[in-house]
């Protein structure tokens, strides 16, 4: 099995039963839009696909070409090749968001081999300059200290040439509940859209529909009180646009809890 998959995933938060039970793979090359009401267990899904230690998974699995997830921390998970952008990333004063980046790339290249002295600077200042270019990004933003003073639209531009630095496999994008302004959603969508490819697999986690106006996922599937109850194209999407998540709540109300 290539890409991740997830299989009867049941995870626990404080004793409290949250995913009951989800259903979800996603192949490198392909976008998938997760949509759903508060509460339903969206970023708890996000968190147990990183590993988070709060997230107390009870039965299934995640598995990631293959290999168990579940038997790695959240730090192999990332060396693998799995990139969550937070929905809160943490300042760093101090640190310019170059720095940050050379050191991410650096430690993916010596989990990989022990020996790498590290990338050379030239080397890496072509990457990176490389990168900028293709998300649009003014070069002089990498010398700023990491999101200290940034905007919410800055700091996703940030995540996002995080995740074009690492270059990772799956990219889960969790958005949920952060109220993006309009100019945050673009940097998101657009990079989003930049970076796509047959290399990347995204699982964009989203309770609004108008990201996806600038995004256009491939499969769009909706979570309801830890389950995932609907699956379809964009035009599911369009749906919730329309007619909002009362006909979800009303068609599944059996698996409210
Ligand atoms: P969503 O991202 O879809 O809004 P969450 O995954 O954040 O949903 O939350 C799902 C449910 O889990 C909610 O009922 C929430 O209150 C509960 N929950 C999430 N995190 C915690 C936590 N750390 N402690 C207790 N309950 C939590
Ligand atoms: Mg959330």
């Amino acid at each position: 099995m290539t890409g991740l998959n997830i299989n009867n995933l049941h995870v626990n938060v404080n004793d409290k039963f949250i995913l009951k039970g989800v259903d979800l793979s996603v192949k490198q090359g392909e976008v998938h839009a997760l949509m759903g009401p508060n509460g339903s267990g969206k970023s708890t899904l996000a968190y147990s696909i990183m590993g988070h230690p709060n997230y107390e998974v009870t039965e299934g699995e995640i598995l990631f070409n293959g290999t168990d997830l579940l038997e790695l921390s959240p730090d192999e998970r990332s060396r693998l090749g799995i990139f969550l952008a937070f929905q809160y990333p943490v300042a760093i004063p101090g640190v310019t968001l170059a720095n940050f980046l050379r050191t991410a790339l650096n430690s993916r290249r010596r989990a990989n081999n022990s020996e790498d002295k590290g990338i050379p600077i030239p080397e890496f200042r072509k990457i990176l300059k490389e990168k900028m270019d293709l998300l649009e990004v003014d070069h002089s933003f990498a010398g700023r200290y990491l999101n200290d003073g940034f905007s919410g639209g800055e700091k996703k531009r940030a995540e996002i040439l995080q995740m074009a630095t690492l270059e990772p496999q799956i990219a889960v994008l969790d958005e949920t509940d952060s109220g993006l302004d309009i100019d945050a959603l673009r940097t998101v969508a657009e990079g989003v859209n930049a970076l796509r490819g047959p290399d990347l697999g995204v699982l964009l986690i989203t309770h609004y529909q108008r990201i996806l106006d600038y995004i256009q996922p491939d499969h769009v599937h909706i979570l309801y009180n830890g389950l995932i109850v609907e699956s379809g194209g964009p035009e599911l999407a369009l749906q919730l646009e329309e007619q909002g998540y009362d006909w979800i709540r009303e068609k599944f109300q059996e698996v409210a809890a």
